[in-house]
């Protein structure tokens, strides 16, 4: 048992990121999916990944097939019982993510359990395991090979060892941890969801247009993209989902979705996955 040995839990969009940057950075790396045909998918989108980067002359041809050479994919969740840490990257639905823990708990006693989960509480996580000390967020940003922050969210069982580990790991990825609390939308999200949120509600009075948002906070704040577009990239029923767990989670007004997200959403009007959004993609 080392952490040279990584499990990933789920190869959907973030867990085929972070698979890919582990075997470029020389983890050697076990992917689970319960879908045979995600695992192909993640397979397929790791080595165009990885083509890239020889494009970009980023990586050697060599270094390409040898970080091809560290991935496995796996069918089941027993053969993670090897791996030093294991990140669960699964869809974001609390019951789904504490039975993957539970199990991943007897399967392996030792490793560090960590979730890329966006929303949910680390804390009620931990406290479905026998060993709660060691389960922890790491929470990646999309797309995992571009952006290089990791949120390492701290439940209240997570010990000291625990946290070390996954900031080491962190940063042999090339990414910069930063430590954070257990509470609703972690850092990043707490703070730019509710600025998206503010611009939907300029949009809805009147104040500015769209256009004229984005080009404001780019120009005026430096921001590389306006809150606007940003929202439709992320999608807005995203958005709106985590504007809804901050809303919970704190019982605050402050929190309180603008109802033209909320009739966006209903629309089907929800960025650039569906052609539209505050802006249009049709074209
Ligand atoms: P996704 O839907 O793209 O991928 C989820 C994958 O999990 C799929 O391949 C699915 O087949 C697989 N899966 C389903 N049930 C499973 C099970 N029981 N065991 C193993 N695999 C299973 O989702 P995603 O966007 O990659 O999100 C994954 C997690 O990362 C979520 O918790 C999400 O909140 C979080 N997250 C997402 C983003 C983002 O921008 N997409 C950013 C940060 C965090």
């Amino acid at each position: 048992m080392s952490d040279t040995r990584i499990g990933v839990v789920g190869g959907g969009t973030m867990g085929q990121g972070i698979a890919q940057v582990l075997v470029q950075s020389g983890f050697e790396v076990s992917l689970y999916d319960v879908a045979e045909a995600a695992l192909e998918r993640a397979s397929a989108a790791i080595d165009k990944g990885l083509a890239r980067l020889v494009e970009k002359q980023r990586l050697s041809a060599e270094q390409r097939d040898e970080a091809r050479a560290r991935l496995t994919t796996v069918n089941s969740l027993q053969a993670l019982a090897d791996c030093g840490v294991i990140i669960e990257a699964a869809p974001e639905a609390p019951e789904l993510k504490e039975r993957l823990f539970r199990e991943l708990d007897e399967i392996n006693p030792e490793a560090v359990l960590a979730s890329n989960t966006s929303s949910l509480s680390l804390t009620r996580l931990a406290a479905v395991c026998q060993r709660p000390e060691r389960v922890v967020g790491m929470h990646f940003f999309n797309p995992v090979p571009v952006l290089k922050l990791v949120e390492v969210i701290r439940a209240e069982q997570t010990s000291d060892a625990t946290v070390a580990r996954v900031e080491a790991l962190a940063e042999s990825m090339g990414k910069t941890a930063v430590a954070i609390g257990d509470a609703p939308g972690f850092a990043v999200n707490r703070l730019l969801v509710p600025m998206i949120n503010e611009a939907a509600f300029l949009v809805q009075e009147g104040v500015a247009s769209a256009e004229d948002i984005d080009t404001a906070m780019k120009l005026g704040a430096a921001h590389p993209m306006g809150p606007l577009a940003l929202a439709d990239l992320i999608g807005l029923d995203v958005c709106l989902a985590i504007m809804n767990v901050l809303a919970d989670g704190f019982g605050d007004p402050k929190y309180r979705p603008c109802p033209l997200l909320k009739r966006m959403v209903d629309a089907g009007y929800l960025g650039r996955k569906s052609g539209r959004g505050f802006h249009d993609y049709s074209g």
